[in-house]
């Protein structure tokens, strides 16, 4: 079996390594195929291919957009990008561009609840000035004591209905699949397990997904439970979607899954690959 990952993050979005370091993490892992997804950044890009080709790695350009879609942040993958197409790399800054002053309120947030100094403490751990995530914001509460881990974390802070929340306007998923089908690349919805929708909203989602021009979805990814790779897959098939498989790894001892660690894809499923030159 060909081990094809295809979701991780280098410390040009909200991972802890440089782009070269998660190759040469990748190909320790017996990864054969691998692409780099940074959120709404292409800016490792260069580094990670020309890592990759150093250690014989079959390289993706890749990356994972942030999008609002009925209320709630979605990401959608994007594979086989032309990273320098202009109406991506615009789309891109535009999704970024308000990052800022969302940290500054959620640290505002944080300081109300208890925990100070969460702006300049999350900026300890940003290595792109222009991507300041919640995860940013974790590792510091992490640092502070006051939770055990990283999933605690989001369990108390940062999400809906917690401190630190901020609730952002992020592309619309019509821009997201047009950007990267655009800039030639596959969308692929990420992770779907993770989004709180009714079973009407993810059939309303998968076919507008569909329509936009959307290919796949992930099945087997960090994100989800064993019971979840079942339930995607069949989704997957239902939809008419291809699968993909990806780590979304963002750095030792903090990411359930490490790169290429994760089982094959169901039986049944067409991966999003099938057709590739690999
Ligand atoms: P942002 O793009 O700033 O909203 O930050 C989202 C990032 O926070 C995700 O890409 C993950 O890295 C992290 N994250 C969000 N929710 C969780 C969670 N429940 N557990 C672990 N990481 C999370
Ligand atoms: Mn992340
Ligand atoms: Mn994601
Ligand atoms: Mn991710």
């Amino acid at each position: 079996m060909l081990n094809v990952d295809l979701h991780c993050h280098s410390n040009i979005s909200d991972g802890m390594l440089a782009p070269a370091a998660v190759a040469a993490r990748a190909k320790a892992n017996g990864v054969d195929v691998w692409a780099l997804t940074d959120h709404d950044e292409v800016g490792g890009i260069p580094e990670a291919r020309a890592a990759a080709a150093d250690l014989g790695l079959q390289y993706v350009p890749g990356v994972e957009i942030s999008v609002t879609w009925a209320g709630q942040t979605v990401h959608v993958v994007g594979l086989h990008i032309d990273e320098t197409n202009e109406t991506l790399v615009q789309g891109l800054a535009a999704t970024r561009s308000g990052r800022e002053r969302r940290a500054h309120q959620m640290a505002a947030q944080l300081a109300a609840a208890g925990i100070p100094d969460a702006f300049e403490g999350a900026l300890k751990f940003v290595g792109n000035p222009d991507l300041i995530s919640r995860m940013h914001f974790a590792r510091y509460i992490l640092e502070l004591g006051v939770c055990a881990d990283i999933p605690e974390v989001f369990r108390n802070y940062l999400t809906d209905g917690n401190p630190g929340f901020v609730p952002h306007r992020w592309a619309t998923l019509q821009q997201a699949v047009g950007w990267i089908r655009g800039a030639g690349g596959i969308a692929v919805i990420a992770h779907p397990g993770r989004y709180k929708f009714s079973e009407l909203e993810f059939g309303a989602f998968f076919d507008e997904f569909k329509r936009f021009g959307g290919a796949a979805m992930e099945v087997t990814t960090g994100s989800h439970t064993v019971d979840q790779y079942a339930q995607y897959a069949k989704a997957a098939n239902q939809y008419g979607l291809l699968a993909s498989r990806g780590s979304d790894f963002h750095g030792p001892g903090e990411s359930r899954v490490d790169l290429g660690a994760l089982p094959a894809l169901p039986d049944g499923v067409v991966p999003v690959w099938h057709n590739w030159a690999i």
